[in-house]
């Protein structure tokens, strides 16, 4: 991928420092995204993720992690904050490569206190007072937050169809409300990851060299996410149209494994990370502007980013299902239970 030069400067890294905890596209954003996913799903996906009311509660829970943030709780702050971003550019002040980064969360944690340790003229000591949910330090890991998701739907699925077979009405219930629930969530952070400010350390204006003058305003971020969809709408309908299918995920030139979807997490991100520059194009040319009449343009490259990520969710979901694999343990202690329940049926009672 195409990493921005990066030249350390102090307004960079004050914006490293500084990272706020963002939201991404507003609730009715996230909304939609789940939605329209819902609206890509083949026929023969399982049908109670369609009724009305899972469908509300999908729209519903695309909003659950950003409520999230409004927690005084310092534990919750310092996981979920940064579940909903990665600055893919930071990573340069790491000396750290897109292609060198580990498929697992904690082991890039290390990574970036490696990377901090050799480097130490890149990064100003940071203030513990300003930092008492200890995220200034991170980047964010929002291509782990959606693959460990993925990995949870999958579960779900795999423990649904033990509990299909030879389960109780009351755990089928409640395995199938667990689903609902994973793919109303993990779709909030493949919405995240669709807004191009959510990838990018210039995510609330543009921070360092700025040869090509591009807007430095700090609301920038919130008129993204959600100001202009208020001002100009969104046609669910005219989105709806355009989606193709879902299918399983296979990103050209990903090796996707199945036990392992981080590559296409992070190709998926990699490309919205390449429209960080498009959108600050379109807003320097006034196509986002909130004061001048609607720019087909721009409200193309807005809803067309949020299409991408009904896409993407889709096929997730998909490809979980398909690929969920047989819960061997939960079989097994199913059949003693039915068999322990049909001995105790042949004891006659004393
Ligand atoms: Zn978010």
């Amino acid at each position: 991928m195409k990493i921005f030069a990066t030249r350390l400067c102090f307004l960079a890294v004050l914006a490293l420092i500084g990272t706020p905890c963002c939201r991404a596209w507003d609730y009715e954003g996230h909304r939609l995204i789940n939605q329209l996913a819902l609206d890509s799903l083949p026929k023969n996906f399982p049908a109670f993720v369609r009724t009305p009311v899972a469908r509300e509660r999908i729209g519903f829970l695309g909003g659950d992690p950003d409520r999230w943030h409004k927690t005084p709780d310092l534990a919750l702050r310092h996981c979920n904050g940064p579940d909903h971003y990665f600055d893919i550019d930071y990573l340069d002040l790491y000396k750290i490569e897109v292609s060198q980064l580990s498929h697992f969360r904690y082991e890039f944690a290390a990574q970036l206190a490696a990377g901090r340790a050799a480097h130490p003229k890149h990064f100003p000591p940071i203030d513990p007072l300003k930092d008492s949910d200890r995220t200034k330090s991170l980047i964010g890991f929002l291509p782990w937050t959606i693959t460990e998701y993925q990995g949870k739907l999958k579960s779900a699925f795999s423990y649904l169809k033990e509990y299909e077979a030879a389960g109780t009405p009351e755990e089928v219930a409640n395995a199938r409300e667990n689903i609902i629930y994973i793919m109303g969530v993990m779709g909030h952070f493949i919405g995240d990851a669709s807004q191009p400010l959510h990838t990018t350390k210039h995510h609330h204006g543009w921070v360092g060299d700025n040869p090509k003058g591009y807007s430095t305003n700090y609301p920038i971020h919130a008129w993204i996410d959600g100001g202009y969809i208020q001002q100009f709408g969104v046609s669910a309908d005219k989105l709806r149209s355009k989606l193709r299918p879902a299918s399983t995920l296979a990103m050209a030139g990903v090796p996707v494994a199945q036990t392992n979807l981080f590559p296409a997490v992070m190709f998926y991100l990699d490309e919205q990370f390449k429209q960080v520059e498009p959108l600050y194009v379109l807003e320097k040319a006034g196509k986002l502007s909130g004061r001048r009449e609607l720019s087909q343009e721009g409200h193309d490259f807005i809803t067309g980013q949020m299409l991408k990520a009904s896409q993407m969710l889709g096929d997730l979901w998909l490809t979980a299902w398909q690929q969920a694999p047989p819960d061997m343990f939960l079989r097994s202690a199913l059949m003693k239970r039915k068999a322990a329940a049909e001995q105790r049926l042949e004891q006659p009672a004393r």
